[in-house]
């Protein structure tokens, strides 16, 4: 955690959440990459809808658990959306294509969800979004981002920063 900020923020909807995901997409460039963190059913693909929207991406944001790399060109940038959930050894990640898209040269910006499972794989710099459930409410959310690098930490400065967001230090 050595030299990351780490910002949160508590949803109530899953409407709340695409929402605080949409104030990041004008942030973004090209390279760009976001990690996401949570159980099954916990938000991930709710977020990455609300900010697919917000980047113009028109056609319907589905899982890609069964698909691994699902791309919508058709936004400010491409957005490249991986779930490494069904890959089982760290070579095939070769086969996908993930290095070209997590290197820093993308064209776009990739969001990645079930990195940790392999975290020798993981870029040297990406900002990891962590969405837990609160077992007293159903629809409640706490996400935590944390940067990984300077690129992730200019960046979640600039998104914490964005009025709409309010997004919290945490100390
Ligand atoms: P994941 O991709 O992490 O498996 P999904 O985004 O597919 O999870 O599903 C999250 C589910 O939780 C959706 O059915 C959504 O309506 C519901 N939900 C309830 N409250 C929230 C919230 N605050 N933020 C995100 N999703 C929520
Ligand atoms: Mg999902």
């Amino acid at each position: 955690m050595a030299n990351g900020l780490t910002y949160i923020r508590r949803t109530n909807s899953a409407e709340a959440t695409k929402h605080l995901a949409a104030t990041l997409a004008p942030y973004v460039h090209p390279g760009d990459v976001i990690v996401l963190e949570g159980d099954l059913g916990a938000g991930k693909t709710q977020f990455t809808q609300g900010f697919a929207a917000a980047l113009g991406v028109a056609s319907a944001v589905t899982s890609p658990t069964f698909n691994i790399l699902l791309t919508y060109p058709e936004g400010r940038l491409p957005l490249y959306h991986l779930d490494l959930y069904r890959l089982d050894e760290a070579e095939q990640l070769e086969d996908i294509g993930y290095y070209e898209l997590i290197d820093g040269d993308s064209d776009g910006v990739a969001f990645v969800e079930w990195a940790e499972k392999f975290p020798e794989s993981l870029p040297c710099d990406y900002l990891e979004v962590a969405i837990y459930r609160d077992p007293a409410d159903e629809c409640a959310r706490q996400i935590r981002a944390h940067s990984f690098g300077p690129r992730s930490r200019q960046l979640l400065c600039v998104w914490a920063k964005d009025s709409k967001s309010r997004l919290q230090k945490s100390h």
